[in-house]
């Protein structure tokens, strides 16, 4: 099999080399023992495993509790037999271009050989649930909020997400599908956006649902934070200059995702709802938003909410490693 990049065909034998170098490169280093009841950070290098299929793994043996335990410990490349770059690649093909399952595993180079789409589906299934441990990192948020819900379908039945997103840094700050639509689910919504952020906003903009603003009295804000409702009928924007635009563009994105028609065929309400949470992760943590800047470089919402490892899937699922349990 012959492959093409930028401009030079090289052929698969040669390709093996490029995938290995490149995932011993994205291999997190672990900076604590992987055994969840040890954690110590007391670790040092013991030998190397060798790997049929893919790049030798660094072992580390743990100084107080006598344990040993490989690199790939601890992340969602553990128990694979496919180098981090193939996964990785598969992630970035479903959040990112919407690529069928079953095309993912045809997309990725074949090394060590082609997977099989349940491999390429369990990879997905194992990251989402590895990543849901993100969706409480806190975050710095801004005085205005944005918040509203959209109707999707699963199953055959209506269901609702809801979101609440940070004007300024475009982040999501709390998410939630369910079935129903009332001032119950609009308030643990707000309620889980106050927990990551420590903070109420000073203005929420919604649409025309009463549910945002009885929840709001429910929680006792309606003194001190101003509820701007934006009627579609206005054009979107409301006498005082508040408009939903934002949370428009971002259930365009999420839509795009969610419909795209290899999703449909493992949807089941447990997985959909941690493909909805990574699909946030990955809204939040990797993808450059086009209005933010960080020192010159597209930036993504985490970055701008203050977050510092956010960009890149490796440094990302290194840092989760090493900090989150
Ligand atoms: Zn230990």
């Amino acid at each position: 099999m012959y492959i093409f990049i930028e401009n030079s065909v090289i052929h698969n034998f040669e390709l093996v080399p490029l995938v290995f170098e490149l995932s011993l490169r994205l291999r997190p280093l672990p900076l604590r023992c992987s055994h969840s009841d040890c954690a110590s950070r007391n670790i040092i290098k013991h030998g190397k495993g060798r790997r049929k299929n893919i790049p030798d793994v660094q072992r580390y043996l743990c100084k107080t509790c006598g344990r040993t335990f490989c690199d790939r410990a601890g992340t969602p490349y553990y128990w694979k037999h496919y180098p981090a770059q193939i996964i990785l690649t598969c992630l970035d093909l479903f959040y990112n271009l919407n690529t069928p399952i079953r095309k993912q595993a045809r997309l990725v180079p074949q090394v060590p050989r082609s997977p099989s789409h349940r491999t390429v589906m369990r990879w997905q299934r194992d990251f989402a649930l590895f990543s849901t441990r993100l969706k409480d990192t806190k975050l710095d948020s801004s005085p205005t909020w944005r918040g509203d819900e959209c109707y999707l379908r699963l199953g055959g039945r209506r269901v609702y997400q809801h979101a609440v997103l940070d004007s300024e840094s475009r982040a999501v700050l709390s998410s939630l599908l369910v079935r129903r639509k009332s001032q119950y689910e609009a308030e643990a919504v707000i309620q889980w956006a106050h927990e990551r952020t420590e903070r109420f906003p000073k203005v929420f903009i919604s649409d025309s649902n009463a549910a945002f603003g009885a929840a709001l009295e429910n929680l006792g804000l309606e003194k001190t934070v101003t509820h701007e409702v934006v009627n579609h009928s206005d054009g979107f924007r409301n006498p005082r200059g508040y408009d939903t635009n934002l949370i428009e563009r971002f259930w365009g994105t999420f839509t795009e995702w969610y419909e795209n028609p290899s999703f449909r065929g493992f949807k089941t309400w447990e997985n959909t709802h941690r493909y909805c949470e990574t699909f946030d992760i990955y809204y939040n943590f990797i993808r450059p938003h086009s209005s933010l800047t960080l020192d010159g470089k597209p930036a993504t919402p985490a970055d701008t909410a203050g977050f510092k490892h956010a960009g890149c899937w490796s440094t990302l699922i290194g840092w989760m490693r090493n900090n989150l349990s």
